[in-house]
């Protein structure tokens, strides 16, 4: 730990960021690089979730969505793919995660889940929702379309909670929410996966190892060997 100005701690910064990740894709990325420049963040941790709970299976396995993750990323200094979800039994629930980093990091570090203005207009809906924020900062990428939450539970706790600096986040180890504008890349994974199982290519929407790798183990083929898709829904 470092000091701040005005006397508050500097802690280090780790940044979460969890999905089904089937497969990463350009939009996935942009996200990325976004956080990584904004933030400054020590370490970025990108985490394939194992079964998302009110979703169906994804097309690819863990250990291959977690492969393409890694191929993708494999250049960006300071991120890294953390399987701890695809190695925990059940249902992956984000507060579950949070705890487990919290107990490897202790109390020296902030840590921050991020989170898409459409995600968190839906937070209440989360398992145990409001020990998130006990947990972790939340950091929100103001995706346009998707305005923040204005009534509620949840738009309660964002005018209680949120700040304008990435300093304040690692003033303390959890409890802020903090807005990232969102450059927008229109890119989703039911479309690479739909286009695959459709005959169409889908390089235009992928990092080049990714599509490679795709086209290698001939994944989200409409006959392929894992082809059941997944429905878009929040945890
Ligand atoms: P699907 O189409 O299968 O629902 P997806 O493309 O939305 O998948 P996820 O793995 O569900 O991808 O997303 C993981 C995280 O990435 C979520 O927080 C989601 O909001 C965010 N995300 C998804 N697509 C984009 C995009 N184009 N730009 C920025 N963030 C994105």
């Amino acid at each position: 730990m470092t000091g701040g100005s005005a006397g508050r701690p500097s802690l280090p910064l780790v940044v979460c960021y969890g999905g089904t990740f089937d497969p990463v894709h350009l939009g996935h990325l942009g996200a990325v690089r976004d956080v990584l420049a904004r933030t400054g963040c020590e370490q970025l941790r990108l985490i394939p979730c194992h079964v998302p709970p009110h979703r169906g299976r994804p097309g690819a396995s863990g250990a291959q969505r977690a492969a393409m993750l890694r191929l993708a990323t494999a250049g960006l200094e300071g991120v890294r793919v953390d399987p701890r979800e695809l190695e925990r039994d059940g249902p992956s629930y984000t507060v579950d995660t949070l705890a487990s980093l919290r107990a490897e990091f202790g109390e020296g570090v902030a840590l921050a889940w991020v989170l898409g203005t459409d995600a968190l207009a839906e937070l209440d809906r989360w398992h145990d929702w409001r020990r998130l924020v006990a947990l972790a900062h939340l950091l929100v990428l103001d995706r346009p379309g998707a305005p923040r939450p204005e009534a509620g539970a949840v738009a309660e706790l964002v005018a209680a909670r949120t700040v304008s600096t990435v300093a304040a986040l690692r003033g303390e180890p959890a409890g802020r929410i903090w807005f990232v504008h969102q450059r927008p890349v229109p890119v989703a994974a039911t479309e690479v996966r739909a286009a695959l199982a459709s005959g169409r290519r889908a390089e235009h929407l992928l990092p080049p190892e990714v599509w490679a790798y795709i086209r290698k183990a001939g994944l989200y083929l409409a006959d392929g060997p894992a082809t059941q898709g997944a429905t878009a829904e929040s945890e």
